[in-house]
């Protein structure tokens, strides 16, 4: 439980194969095998061996010369030729110790001979020499596969310039070499807010937040800047404020490495695996720790990346909007009124206009003060957005003027619409107010109408018209004269 530490390497076993057909034979090796601590199993002639071998994977066979039916040479040759993830070691175990049989059973692909009868000090001293041989090659294997993996992230990095990318790399590379079933990497933001930035099992996921409360194993990390691996997750002292949370983690062993920079967590490695008896080997955590070493500046690229464009949107957004009324400012208005206007004409599609302004705002602001002149601006711009549809685009004009842009709308329906504001406007209590009530003028105008050749002139023939509303007492809605 706890921190694993302890010094293992890969997945490596000690089943031993026993092909002989002398039962006799096969009893004493099993007997001594299984008292120095090895599994074993056996099989009587050396068909039924070679349906074992590919299915229960031993690191070691016993295997006889002389058997009725297949003889020991000719299983050897065929255990030779199988594809198996991992080579098994062979030793021959034979009456027959001239020369002769020796080299012969060597060049066939045998790995020791031990001559019958056995000695128990020598089979068990030769069978150690060969599992200590296949460790040595297993562990090259996993060196391999680790420095691969450990180029291809650095070609990744190279090749990128998109933080994301290289973490996807990274998770998906190291969730191989782990054979994890959950591989993610997480950006800590604060001390309870964390994101998730790549997850292997879903590669769209891009910035994914996380409550820290939920994970207790990531905040230690954070605290201790050293990488965890628990067993056992669900009965660990760590995780216990969760424990209910967390059932359908039963069998699962997880990792979790820091990045670390300068004394700083910018963000953990994060691996879930469902384990083979021990949890993560010693090699699997110092590899992650290199790569979390390695993943430190994409990280810190993906921060800054994150940092700037949510800047940037910022920035667009304070360009176009309105800061009192978050409504879009006059220039956006303009813009989009323009290309709105285009497309109607391409298109051949209708295109209104709605200008309004406040009636006798100036007295608002002269009896309530311009702070409840303020508040009541907000009120009314907000009034005006809840009641226009989803399409249209209501912009802050000037002071107490607003405008709504309808595309795809006849008059008729612009009208409508400006009734219906016009009403909501009028029988709203405005909060700062007693019992003063606020009303509007509208003007409304039309492409294709009254000959309208451009932007500008829907603008002007919609201020005309709200300019005849004022003229006519105020509070209604006025149509551009054809
Ligand atoms: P009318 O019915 O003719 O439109 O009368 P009005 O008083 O509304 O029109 P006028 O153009 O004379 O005055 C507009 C007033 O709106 C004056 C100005 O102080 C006020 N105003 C404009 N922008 C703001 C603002 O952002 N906040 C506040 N509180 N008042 C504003
Ligand atoms: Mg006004
Ligand atoms: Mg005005």
């Amino acid at each position: 439980m706890g921190v694993n530490l302890e010094l293992r390497t890969g997945t490596k076993n000690n089943r031993v194969l026993i092909i002989d057909d002398n039962l006799t034979h096969r009893a004493i090796l099993e007997d001594i095998l299984r008292s120095n601590g090895y599994e074993t199993k056996h099989a009587q002639d050396g068909g039924e061996g070679l349906k074992v071998i590919p299915e229960w994977k031993p690191s070691v066979v016993l295997l006889d010369l002389v058997m009725p039916g297949m003889d020991g040479r000719t299983v050897l040759r065929e255990i030779r030729n199988m594809l198996l993830p991992s080579r098994p070691s062979i030793i021959i175990v034979s009456m027959q110790g001239d020369k002769d049989t020796i080299v012969g059973s060597l060049s066939d692909g045998a790995d020791d001979f031990i001559v019958k009868p056995i000695n128990e000090t020598e089979l068990i001293a030769r069978v150690k020499a060969q599992l200590r041989i296949s460790d040595f090659y297993r562990q090259i294997e996993e060196d391999k596969k680790n420095l691969e993996t450990i180029l291809a992230i650095s070609n990744a990095m190279s090749a990128t310039l998109d933080p994301s990318e290289v973490l996807n790399t990274i998770v998906t590379k190291v969730a191989w070499v782990t054979e994890a079933v959950r591989c993610s990497i997480v950006l800590i933001v604060k001390d309870d807010e964390g994101y998730v930035l790549a997850s292997h099992e879903d590669p769209s996921v891009k910035e994914l937040k996380i409550d820290l409360a939920n994970y207790p194993e990531i905040r230690q990390v954070i605290n201790t800047k050293a990488p965890l691996a628990l067993e056992d997750v669900v009965n660990n002292p760590i995780m216990s404020i969760i424990k209910d949370k967390i059932q359908a983690l039963k069998d699962m062993s997880l990792l979790i490495v820091p990045i670390v920079f300068n004394d700083e967590v910018l963000g953990t490695l994060f691996l879930r695996t469902r384990k083979r008896e021990h949890g993560f080997t010693q090699k699997e955590i110092n590899f992650c720790r290199i790569v979390a070493n390695a993943s430190f500046y994409a990280l810190k690229n993906a921060r800054l990346f994150e940092k700037v464009s949510r800047e940037k949107d910022f920035l667009k957004e304070i360009a176009v909007k309105d800061q009192l009324t978050s409504l879009y400012n006059h220039n956006f208005f303009y813009a989009r009124l323009e290309e709105e206007f285009e497309r109607a004409v391409r298109y051949e599609t209708p295109l209104s206009l709605i200008m309004m302004d406040i009636d006798n705002f100036k007295n608002v602001n002269d009896t309530y003060g311009h702070r409840i002149g303020d508040i009541v601006l907000k009120e009314i711009a907000a009034m005006v957005k809840r009641g226009v549809r989803k399409t249209d685009i209501v912009a802050r004009y000037g002071g107490e003027e607003f405008a709504v842009i309808l595309p795809h709308t006849l008059l008729k329906g612009a009208v409508d619409e400006a009734e219906r504001i016009r009403e909501m406007i009028e029988s709203h209590a405005y909060a700062g107010l007693v019992n003063d009530r606020i009303t509007m003028s509208f003007g409304v105008a039309s492409y294709p109408q009254k000959g309208a050749m451009n932007s500008g002139d829907l603008v002007n023939h919609a201020d005309d018209a709200l300019y005849r509303s004022k003229w006519s007492g105020k509070n209604c809605v006025k149509v551009a004269e054809g």
